[in-house]
């Protein structure tokens, strides 16, 4: 596996390739990686010529100064879980690189229409146009065929979709399927944070997702959202939201309707620690 950290030796590889009318795949990542990350990898792997995979913590998407510090950093085991996945090329640049000199000419104002009005747009303000400044410098550096994307941060997938839309970028977008311990708590590598008494508490955030699927059908939409909330009553999670929403346009729903692809949402603190998951409802 190649390790770039400048953009220019990155640029001169892939520019190589390219001649080469190789497809480039790419997987940007914050590091401290799990089976989650790596199942994107194994998906890029086997569409594409070039695996290209980033580690980047980029503090333009973190709203919380704390959240930042404390970010889980493994990068030598992460090259490890990298090579073995046989991916082509790691690039790890540092904040320098991707965002030189005066942070203020980095700022790109992106428009999102009302995708970053909810959820985690509302909850960690400007943390979408963090996400869409990174995810729009990676692309422009490497113009990827095709990048792939976690469904566990199914806004963000609505939000890259949306910066390319405006970019007019050629880059498709790949969502992949959430992947879970077998207790159901969706894979993350803010997890690494949790102790094992806190895991285990945590999968009640995947139990109310599935109480909402078995229950959104019988009962009103405003109901099972009701039973979800509930069940955090008792427990040492802070609930932060349920929503249960259109998949498209992520506005609640009313009605689990014949013609809608609904799905629910959940963000929640353990300790300080934030979760989030999400499941298809319909
Ligand atoms: P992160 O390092 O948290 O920025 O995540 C990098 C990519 O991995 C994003 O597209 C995430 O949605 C994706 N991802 C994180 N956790 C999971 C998971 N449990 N299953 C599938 N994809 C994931």
């Amino acid at each position: 596996m190649q390790i770039f950290k400048t953009k220019d030796a990155l640029k001169k590889y892939i520019k190589k390739e390219r001649k080469e009318d190789k497809s480039i795949g790419f997987v940007p990542t914050m590091g401290t990686l799990h089976i989650g990350h790596l199942s994107l990898i194994e998906n890029a792997r086997k569409s594409n010529d070039v695996v290209v995979c980033s580690i980047f913590v980029n503090p333009k998407q973190f709203n919380n100064k704390d959240d930042l510090l404390k970010y889980p950093r493994n990068i030598n085991k992460d090259i490890n879980l990298l090579k073995r996945q046989n991916c082509d090329i790691l690039f790890c640049p540092n904040e320098e690189e991707m965002y030189p000199g005066d942070n203020h000419q980095n700022k790109t104002s992106f428009y999102f229409g009302d995708l970053d009005k909810e959820m985690e747009g509302k909850q960690r303000l400007g943390h979408f146009q963090g996400v869409a400044t990174i995810v729009n410098k990676f692309f422009e550096l490497l113009q990827p065929c095709t990048a792939y994307f976690g469904e566990k941060d199914f806004q963000q997938v609505l939000i890259v979709r949306k910066m390319i839309e405006q970019m007019d970028m050629k880059v498709k977008v790949i969502s992949c399927p959430i992947i879970r311990e077998k207790n159901g708590l969706a894979l993350s590598s803010r997890n690494e944070r949790l102790n094992n008494a806190q895991k285990q508490e945590a999968t009640l955030i995947y139990q109310a997702l599935l109480k909402i699927k078995e229950t959104a059908s019988k009962v009103s939409v405003g109901e099972a959202k009701k039973i979800a909330e509930n069940m955090f009553e008792k427990s040492h999670l802070e609930l932060d939201y349920v929503k249960i929403c259109d998949e498209n346009t992520l506005k609640e729903v009313k009605e689990i309707g014949t013609s809608n692809s609904v799905r629910a949402f959940i963000a929640a603190y353990i300790g300080n620690i934030r979760l989030i998951d999400n499941m298809a409802v319909r």
